[in-house]
């Protein structure tokens, strides 16, 4: 289907709050509502198309920031070996060495990686859609918690808890009784206690941070969808900036207009593009392993 981004609906994202799931889908198709007929859908493993359209995007939600590299890796040559194999199905050998490499955008938290291109073999011209992303959970969680810790970072609060109650060198320590009866106390308190919650599943989080999250994640499979569709970065801000803040900031809460009509033209290319292929390889053949 064109248009299309699947967030892959794996075990993990599935046993994920309702709440959490529908924001996130919710906030998703928001974030792409600008172009006419994008499609966001959560989708079974079991159920993906065989072959991905050029204008179409998949991410995987992943629990933390280290199983990013590792899915990468693995997609990459999933999918390549994937395609070779779909090639050898038609009769035509893959040169795979004439493909646009694209080695993908890493960032803290999140991928996005793509090649797609027409490849010669013989008289035929072959659609060849490498195409993925992934998105972290504990990023997403982190941007909430930092936001609902004032910004300061865990270690932040603790040293600040321990130079108030045990003093400095230019300021005389309030003790334990004189530290837990002024506000700041409270305010370390609550902050330690929204740090706390990233090692917590989202079903234990309270509902509005849940929604946070959900929005937060829609805005990171946001911003690795569009690098299945541009590779770098759009310089003049908004949510396909390098570094896009995830949450409380929203200068990066939706994508800028300029990025917005280059994610157009770029989905309006390879939709012409595409059309000139004879034969289009398929990215996940049946009973062939499945990439994400
Ligand atoms: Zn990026």
């Amino acid at each position: 289907m064109a248009n299309t981004l699947y967030i892959v609906d794996d075990d993990l994202f599935s046993r994920q709050p309702q709440l959490v799931r529908d924001t996130t889908l919710a906030e998703t198709q928001n974030l792409f509502a600008f172009v006419s007929g994008f499609k966001v859908i959560l989708q079974q493993p079991s159920k993906f198309p065989t072959r991905f359209d050029f204008t179409d995007s998949v991410v995987k939600v992943v629990e933390s920031d280290g199983d990013v590299g590792a899915f990468h890796n693995q997609s990459v040559r999933t999918q390549t070996a994937n395609l070779a194999h779909s090639a050898q199905q038609n009769g035509v050998t893959l040169n795979t060495g004439t493909q646009k490499r694209n080695a993908g955008v890493p960032e803290r938290g999140g991928i996005g990686f793509q090649s797609k291109d027409i490849l010669t073999a013989g008289s035929q011209k072959l659609a060849f859609v490498l195409t993925g992303g992934a998105a972290s959970l504990e990023t997403v969680k982190e941007a909430v918690a930092e936001f609902n810790a004032g910004g300061r970072s865990r270690n932040e609060i603790l040293a600040d808890k321990k130079n108030a109650i045990e003093g400095t060198r230019t300021r005389k320590g309030l003790g334990l009784a004189g530290y837990y009866g002024r506000h700041q106390a409270l305010v370390d308190i609550r902050g330690l206690t929204a740090w706390d919650l990233v090692e917590k599943p989202l079903s234990d989080w309270p509902k509005d941070d849940q929604i946070s999250v959900a929005t937060a994640l829609a805005r990171l499979i946001a911003h690795e969808a569009r690098h299945q569709y541009i590779a770098p970065h759009y310089n003049g801000g908004g949510l396909g900036a390098s570094e896009a803040s995830l949450w409380g900031d929203k200068n990066f809460a939706a994508f800028d207009k300029g990025d917005q009509k280059e994610v157009s033209v770029a989905l309006a290319n390879f939709t012409k593009l595409q059309k000139t292929a004879t034969i289009h390889l398929e990215t996940n053949p049946t009973n062939q392993p499945f990439p994400y």
